[in-house]
């Protein structure tokens, strides 16, 4: 039996993780559930789960939850904030952690799960992001596995031979080829860009997915923040990574190697099973998720990204040469544009003109330290603020 806790419980990885953990009652123990300020939606998972804790972002919320749950006579002990996040990813009975919380808020609580050597079932990408090589090194200091959540690195991992400390040359890996659907605006006309709604960017073709990825996906930054995610987690330099458009969100991402191979993962587009295959690794378990039709699928498309309909692309390629805290700025300044545009404050192809802004603005340093990094993060979202208030 091991003992979960998922932090971002409430959200579309949240949700997708309770219907694959609810699968296994057997293997898996709920300890611990969080949300931001979604008081009814954690009130309803803890009536299901009875986890022993639960969290939310503010005091208020979590009074409001606390006196819910004594009214209905449930036993689970209500935290708050960070400090709350922080204890539930790290308590002693918790054996695995989905890092599921959206944006650099995810940071600091997964970074917790992995200073205290848990199994880190990591969905929030922004946090390698942020703090990849930081990140990646606590993970070694604790031994803690991570287990990325992502389903194009889901694949990749999946594709790889096992790790042994080696680098991918060593392991006769040529390239990795991430696979990107390209959103709903692949074949949009340019000039229409301009005037597209928060509902047509989180209006995804094969993905249903908390809004702010939506949107990611939508400029093709999520693809972005990927060849990032993917350069940490694989230690994959950015010229060993090939973005490919295939519309049909079928191969969700693949391994070249140097004899000519290639090996792809495939599957219906559903995140129960990188869930499913992360909880249960190196084992397998039923995630739900039903068989690939491939008579119904039919056909398979590729084609290369057009970096002139997504800039963002361009942008994080730039960031991650860059290097130092570039992708740190980088995804603060996506971030407060991203919101920015969602609030109907900020035109959708204004978006990379605020990261770009950004970046240029600021100097790119190797940030020394968690607070370094944390200082950078603040100093970049108030220059995109500035930027984004130019453009309304
Ligand atoms: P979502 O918006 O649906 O859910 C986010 C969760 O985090 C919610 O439970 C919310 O309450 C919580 N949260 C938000 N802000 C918070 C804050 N400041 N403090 C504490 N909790 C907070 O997002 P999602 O689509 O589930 O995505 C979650 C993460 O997983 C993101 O980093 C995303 O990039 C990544 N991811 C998602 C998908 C997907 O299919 N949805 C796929 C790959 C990766
Ligand atoms: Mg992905």
């Amino acid at each position: 039996m091991k003992g979960v806790t998922v932090l971002g419980s409430t959200g579309s990885i949240g949700v997708s993780t309770l219907d694959v953990l609810a699968r296994h009652p057997e293997n898996y123990q709920v300890l611990a559930l969080t949300a931001n300020r979604d008081v009814a939606g954690l009130l309803a998972q803890c009536e299901r789960f009875t986890p022993k804790v639960a969290v939310m972002a503010d005091e208020p919320s979590a009074l409001r939850l606390t006196e819910a749950l004594a009214g209905k006579g449930i036993p689970t002990e209500v935290l708050c904030g960070l400090r709350g996040l922080e204890t539930v990813a790290a308590m002693r009975e918790v054996d695995y952690v989905m890092a599921a919380i959206v944006g650099a808020a995810g940071l600091l609580p997964a970074l917790a799960a992995v200073r205290a050597g848990k199994r880190v079932l990591l969905a929030n990408k922004e946090a390698l992001v942020m703090a990849g090589r930081l990140f990646m090194q606590e993970a070694e200091t604790h031994g803690a596995e991570i287990l990325p959540i992502d389903s194009e690195h889901n694949a990749i991992f999946q594709c790889l031979p096992p790790d042994r400390g080696a680098g991918l040359e060593d392991r006769g890996v040529k390239r990795i080829l991430l696979t990107a659907s390209g959103g709903p605006f692949r074949t949009t006309p340019l000039p229409a860009l301009k005037t597209v709604t928060p509902a047509q960017a989180c209006a995804h073709p094969n993905w249903e997915m908390g809004r702010k990825i939506s949107v990611d996906s939508a400029t093709m930054m999520n693809k972005g923040l990927e060849v990032i995610e993917a350069h940490w987690l694989f230690r994959a330099s950015a010229d060993k990574i090939t973005v490919v458009l295939h519309p049909q969100s079928v191969i969700h991402s693949l391994v070249e190697y140097i004899d000519g191979s290639v090996l792809a993962q495939l599957g219906n587009p559903d995140m129960r099973t990188p869930i499913a295959h992360a909880l249960a690794w190196p084992e397998r378990i039923e995630s739900g998720v039903g068989s690939l039709d491939l008579f119904q699928v039919a056909r398979l498309d590729f084609e290369a990204p057009d970096l002139l309909r997504f800039p963002c692309l361009r942008l994080a390629f730039e960031a991650v040469h860059a290097g130092g805290s570039a992708p740190a700025i980088l995804n603060a300044a996506n971030e407060v544009a991203v919101a920015a545009f969602l609030d109907e404050r900020l035109p959708f192809t204004a978006i990379p003109e605020v990261v770009e802004e950004t970046l240029q603005t600021l100097p790119v340093v190797e940030p020394e330290s968690l607070q370094g990094l944390l200082a950078i993060d603040a100093e970049a979202r108030g220059v995109a603020e500035q930027a984004a208030l130019s453009r309304v």
